[in-house]
């Protein structure tokens, strides 16, 4: 079969989505989009717009090392993007501490009395360190003791993840922080390493799209449909339908409960793997669909306010290790780029709270955690919360796929499932229940295109670690498959 006799329908307008159907549009092959939100692109990329003001789902860096990636984003945007300086610190005890964290820095930061406190927990550990290593909080206070540990490593770690260090892998602690240690710390600090360059230079620059990473993703669905395929908003699977092995069509649901049956040779999901198996027709085998009911997910709620102050902070995001606060994080969107404030005299931030969907934070009203994320600024005496003049509450499902005990097996046992229905190809950060960003997103749809025009490329080997990811929120940990008596 030739590829333009294909029919291919792309779940999802994010990043995965939008790019197999721009790659597939360069190749005339009929394509249609569904995306579930009713007026939006971009999933978790998206940019929101509350009366002019434009704000991220978490900040969205572009920066990748995949060439093909690279060449998408310029195609798409040319010349509006942004080469933005980078500052992103530590907000802890009422101070800035730089990020990633500087020893000396960090050191002189917490006064002589402190600095004891910290050396003296350091050595304590080099001298007794807990015989078992099993968890998170066990491995990070072997190596730098338990005083750095509950400094700049406790409070954040388990705002994201919604649970205790202890029950967090210490195999997790030891891939992401790696031969770190604080002696080799300072010592780097002293003397630092030539590294290489273009790393550097991502940690301290990176692009960013003038109007955010949704003007990225709405500029492509203009191109797809300008290209004469189409982009159906509002629109989710209702089944996936195959026969002897074969993916034949596509019903999807409007928001009215309308079904539309489409024909299709291939589908392309960027949908999450455990809903696309609760979608398939006919259902799959018992086991796979009990391997979808065992991926978890951490959501992700964003307060944003604008205040009347014209400039509140240099930093393009702070994280925040108070534990007297709940939020985890605040961007600056002005100083990701200054065309997302419509006003200079105003600042608008993002406010950003980890949670469970349905639960705690998640369930209160708009207005309460307006007026929680206010409060919040005040009391870590970033701004007033007089100067709040507006706000807007963006909920986002689904935002980390969670990495457990379970997660591995669970994804192994989809993943056979897929591969045996031909046609079928799951892309992306929840299509494939892995950590992706944007870039190793895209490339796993550039592949499952390239698949569909008759290559053959595993899409599921697209390696996600990349060693300048360095922000803790962005690594999963496992949790401990069993909690230390310590612990319980
Ligand atoms: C807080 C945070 C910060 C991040 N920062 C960065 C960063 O700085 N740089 C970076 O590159 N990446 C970053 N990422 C990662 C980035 O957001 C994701 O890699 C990217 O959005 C994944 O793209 P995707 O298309 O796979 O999935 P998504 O963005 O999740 O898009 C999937 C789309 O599919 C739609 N959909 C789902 N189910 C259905 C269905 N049944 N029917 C129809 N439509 C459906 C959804 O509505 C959504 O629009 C960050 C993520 C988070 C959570």
């Amino acid at each position: 079969m030739s590829a333009q006799s294909k029919q291919v329908v792309v779940v999802g307008a994010g990043p995965a989505g939008l790019t197999a159907a721009y790659e597939l549009s360069k190749h005339d092959v009929t394509t249609t989009v569904l995306e579930r939100d009713p007026t939006t692109v971009g999933g978790i990329s998206r940019t929101v717009e509350h009366k002019g003001f434009r704000f991220d789902i978490g900040g969205h860096r572009f920066f990748t090392k995949i060439p093909e990636v690279n060449r998408i984003w310029h195609e798409i945007l040319d010349t509006e993007f942004l080469t933005r300086p980078r500052l992103s610190r530590i907000y802890y005890d009422r101070k800035f501490f730089h990020y990633p964290l500087k020893p000396l820095d960090a050191l002189l930061k917490v006064g002589p009395i402190q600095t004891a406190h910290v050396l003296g927990s350091y050595l304590w550990a080099k001298a007794f360190p807990s015989r078992e290593e099993v968890n998170f909080e066990q491995w990070v206070s072997n190596r730098f003791g338990r005083k750095l540990y509950s400094m700049f490593f406790k409070t954040y770690t388990e705002k994201v993840w919604g649970m205790p260090c202890t029950e967090l892998g210490a195999d997790w602690a030891a891939q992401r922080i790696q031969n770190l240690s604080l002696g080799s710390a300072v010592k780097n600090a002293l003397f630092p390493k030539r590294g290489d360059r273009s790393i550097t230079t991502l940690i301290d620059q990176f692009e960013y799209p003038r109007l955010g990473p949704g003007q990225m993703w709405e500029k492509c669905r203009d191109i797809v449909e300008a290209r004469g395929h189409r982009v159906e908003m509002g629109q989710s699977v209702h089944a996936i339908h195959h026969r002897d092995g074969r993916i034949t069509g596509l019903t999807m649901v409007g928001t009215e409960g309308e079904l539309e049956h489409l024909p299709a040779t291939d589908v392309i999901s960027s949908m999450p793997i455990s809903e696309m198996a609760r979608r398939m027709d006919p259902a799959p085998p018992a086991h796979v669909l009990q391997a979808a009911d065992k991926l978890r997910y951490r959501d992700f709620l964003t307060v944003s306010l604008v205040l009347d102050a014209e400039e509140l902070f240099p930093d393009n995001w702070i994280y925040v290790h108070s534990p007297d606060v709940q939020l985890g994080r605040i961007q600056n969107f002005k100083n990701w780029s200054p065309y997302m404030v419509p006003d200079a005299s105003k600042t608008c931030l993002g406010l950003e709270y980890f949670v469970f969907e349905g639960q705690g934070l998640w369930a209160r009203p708009d207005d309460a955690l307006i007026e929680l994320g206010a409060r919040e600024i005040e009391t870590l005496r970033l701004a007033s919360a007089r100067d709040v003049r507006d706000g807007a509450v963006v909920r986002m499902q689904k935002a980390y796929p969670v990495y457990d005990g379970e997660f591995q097996k669970a994804v192994a046992t989809l993943r056979a499932y897929v591969d045996s229905i031909d046609g079928l190809q799951q892309i992306g950060r929840n299509g494939q229940h892995r950590y992706n960003n944007q870039d190793h997103s895209m490339l796993t749809a550039i592949l499952a295109v390239r698949n569909v025009l008759g290559e053959r490329h595993d899409i599921w080997d697209v390696n996600v670690s990349e060693e300048y990811h360095e922000t803790m929120e962005r690594q999963v940990p496992r949790r401990v498959e069993r909690t230390p008596a310590a612990a319980r």
